[in-house]
């Protein structure tokens, strides 16, 4: 057995314990495999074993490894994206989670409308007001959502959040509360429908399914140590 389906299934196992134990139903919450820095050979024993989702942080690697795979791959952008790399990446990539600025989204809107795509996007929220990361603030999450409504080439899925890093993850518990509290309010707020949690990683991704994450970002868990 490759390591790569014992790891596989060892998530996917972790994935629907976690689910049962706040009573939610596994399949609201997706997978998605973070192959940065890991070989096309990898991903592809990944994709062999059913991982269909794949998410990278760099634009240039993206575009390298888009071409050596097969088209059935679902790319999902989850680092800062720069204006400049907008259009070359479009139409290799299905979902962006880290919109994190209004002049991006902006740029990725009339990009997406003069390539005729309609691209679902995450709001990146500064949850833990992290002064290293990208992100809204949450306070600003409201009007920063209601400009977004506006943008008719984004499909607004949910919001998105990179913790600060504890070695503990139970500390990181009420971060991701947060995040589905701030999410909670803004569907009354905005009356839109947010169905999406992108949060949790190799280390916490059980806890943050118990706090309602819908798809969770893993990367070394699943390839081993970059
Ligand atoms: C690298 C990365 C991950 C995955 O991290 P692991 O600890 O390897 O699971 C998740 N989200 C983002 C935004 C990342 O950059």
């Amino acid at each position: 057995m490759s390591d790569i389906r014992h790891q596989l299934e060892i998530i996917r196992d972790q994935i629907s314990t976690a689910a049962r134990q706040s009573g939610r139903s596994s399949d609201a919450i997706k997978l998605l495999a973070v192959s940065k820095t890991y070989a096309s050979s990898i991903i592809e024993k990944a994709y062999a074993e059913g991982q269909v989702l794949f998410g990278e942080n760099r634009v240039q690697e993206l575009l390298e490894k888009v071409p050596q795979l097969p088209s059935e791959l679902q790319w999902h952008l989850i680092g800062h994206l720069q204006k400049n790399k907008i259009r070359k990446i479009l139409p290799l990539i299905h979902t962006i989670h880290s919109i994190d600025s209004l002049s991006i989204a902006d740029s990725v809107n009339r990009i997406a409308g003069e390539l005729n795509l309609k691209i679902p996007i995450y709001l990146q929220v500064n949850i833990s007001h992290d002064q290293a990361k990208f992100g809204f603030p949450p306070a600003d999450a409201p009007a920063a959502l209601d400009h977004l409504q506006n943008l008719p080439h984004l499909q607004i899925q949910g919001l998105m959040t990179i913790p600060e890093y504890s070695a503990d993850p139970e500390q990181t518990r009420p971060h991701f509360a947060s995040l589905r509290d701030l999410r909670n309010q803004l569907k009354t707020s905005s009356g839109l429908p947010l169905p999406g949690l992108s949060m949790g990683m190799s280390h916490d991704y059980p806890i943050a399914i118990q706090e309602g994450a819908t798809i969770i970002r893993v990367g070394s868990a699943l390839f081993g140590k970059r």
